[in-house]
């Protein structure tokens, strides 16, 4: 997510004025077949979910569990908004959203389930041994808020995101059961394959994740939508879209947008240059189709595979330089977050780092040095404002104590670690270690140790020491306190020590 920081971005604006489709369908990964029905009178939509659940790990499993993130959104307590943006989330004023879980199924066994908020545990009438699939059917209903965030409706547009029973991520750690936090995109996800059938009111036009046909049929319009390989499945419904479309290479790139057609084009383009540079840079887009998406969002932007949700205040002459770095950033996050997963939980950083990093990169490639300093500048700035912060860059989402700070640290700070980092070892090899970091995890989760060891092999030296090396050069310029930068993992002692002092005196003694 990019959040819209009015005061630096509006000062950028005025400096630079001045100035095939990759079906790799693997046969042994999960899958969801959903049939929905959106009411939009009553804004509710009944669905029922098959999940196709491979056990993947080398462990039997005796219980799976699922995120019903809707059920963040029950009570004004816990939505996930900080609570001075409530007035922005909510402009109608708060009314619940939440989903209620009416029957569970493994196989043709109905199965006794516990939800618990947002997370839901389904035990297993036998045990899923490694390799093996259970087929679990849950039949759901789920009320939207009038919210203005990822996942609700406004005035434009109804939004379908985190939406269904999503299976939480067993790893290493056991089975994530994280809360929706207020703060980031508290979300981890495996790829899947989906097969989905929405039913609308034939008024609607819908973008999706994925591919969609749709079918009309006595005032309503079936929509059909495939998606192989993707983290997540967003929707985004209005009865007002304008549509504008463009292709790179064989990829369909989509402008959902209201109003000035020439601001629809605009951000056509700058999706397109998007995908370009990145399939350029990085590796070529894993997917056949992109939608970037005017909406009812008032946070700037969010990612979601194959479709970003943008401000659709953005969408005029005056913000026109914002819109093309919100594209950009959310594009940007097709390669870091959509084909290379992360737990953006416990690792935020990895993804919005490389993310806002390669937004500059973006500039740097289409208007040149000069607009990417004026980034770097402006981030460090940014940074300088939160230098009493006693948070890392590493450091978890829940651990922030507001949107500013979790900005400055992980956002920014984190990006220009990863220029100090390309500055040491040469753009070439920084962009072999990133195409290198691509090609190995795409449609996987990955981690910082993941990152270094792919940069470790493009720079042929042990790129650990060059995280170090970033981290010594942000303390001399006494932006920070001591940070953790790819030290956690590699170095597991040091987490053996809580507080910041600690680090200090560790990273001392390695450095
Ligand atoms: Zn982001």
């Amino acid at each position: 997510m990019k959040k819209y920081r009015t005061c630096i971005l509006l000062a950028l604006v005025v400096v630079i004025a001045l100035g095939g489709y990759l079906y790799l369908t693997a046969k042994n990964i999960t899958s969801y077949i959903i049939d929905a029905q959106l009411d939009t009178h009553v804004m509710a939509l009944t669905g029922r979910e098959t999940v196709k659940y491979v056990n993947t790990e080398d462990v039997p499993l005796k219980e799976i569990y699922f995120h019903l993130y809707p059920n963040a959104f029950k009570d004004e307590t816990i939505a996930p908004f900080p609570p001075e943006e409530m007035g922005r989330a909510y402009p109608d004023g708060f009314s619940p959203g939440y989903i209620d879980i009416l029957s569970v199924k493994v196989g043709e066994e109905d199965i006794q389930f516990d939800v618990d908020n947002t997370i839901m545990k389904v035990t297993l009438p036998h045990e899923l041994t490694p390799g093996k699939t259970a087929d679990i059917t849950i039949n759901f209903v789920v009320k939207l808020p009038p919210s203005d965030g990822r996942f609700g409706y406004g005035k434009y547009t109804v939004r379908l995101a985190n939406w269904y029973p999503v299976v939480s991520v067993y790893d290493s750690d056991g089975w994530n059961l994280d809360p929706y936090y207020a703060i980031g995109d508290p979300f981890y996800s495996d790829v899947a394959n989906y097969t989905v059938r929405l039913v609308a009111p034939a008024e609607y036009i819908m973008a999706s994740t994925g591919t969609a046909r749709g079918e009309e049929n006595q005032g309503n319009r079936l929509w059909f939508i495939k998606a192989n390989n993707v983290r997540d499945m967003a929707i985004v419904l209005s009865d007002r879209f304008k549509v504008k479309s463009g292709e790179y290479k064989g990829i369909k790139v989509n402008s959902f947008y209201f109003g000035d057609d020439k601001i629809g084009e605009r951000s056509l383009k700058y999706a397109a240059d998007a995908v370009k540079y990145f399939s350029e840079t990085f590796g070529k887009y894993p997917y056949s189709e992109y939608d970037v998406v005017a909406a009812d969002f008032y946070i700037g932007g969010m990612e979601y595979p194959q479709l970003v949700m943008i401000d659709r205040s953005l969408y005029n002459k005056n913000n026109i330089f914002v819109l093309e770095e919100v594209i950009a950033h959310e594009t940007a996050h097709q390669w870091w977050y959509g084909a290379v997963g992360n737990d953006e939980v416990e690792e935020p950083w990895l993804d919005e780092a490389l993310t806002e990093f390669s937004t500059v990169m973006y500039f740097e490639n289409y208007y040149g040095n000069e607009v990417a300093e004026r980034f770097w500048k402006a981030y460090d700035g940014f940074v300088k404002k939160y230098a009493d912060s006693p948070r890392s860059i590493t450091d978890p989402v829940n651990e922030f104590k507001d949107g500013d700070e979790y900005g400055a640290v992980v956002y920014e700070k984190g990006a220009l670690s990863l220029k100090r980092i390309r500055d040491e070892i040469g753009k070439e090899a920084f962009i072999k270690g990133l195409r290198e970091y691509y090609k190995t995890y795409k449609f996987k989760n990955a981690t910082v140790e993941d990152l270094i060891k792919a940069l470790s092999k493009a720079a042929d030296k042990d790129m650990s020491t060059y995280f170090k090396k970033g981290i010594g050069i942000l303390n001399n310029l006494n932006l920070f306190q001591p940070d953790v930068i790819a030290i956690k993992g590699i170095y597991p002692e040091i987490a053996k020590y809580p507080g910041t002092n600690p680090f200090r005196i560790c990273i001392h003694e390695l450095l």
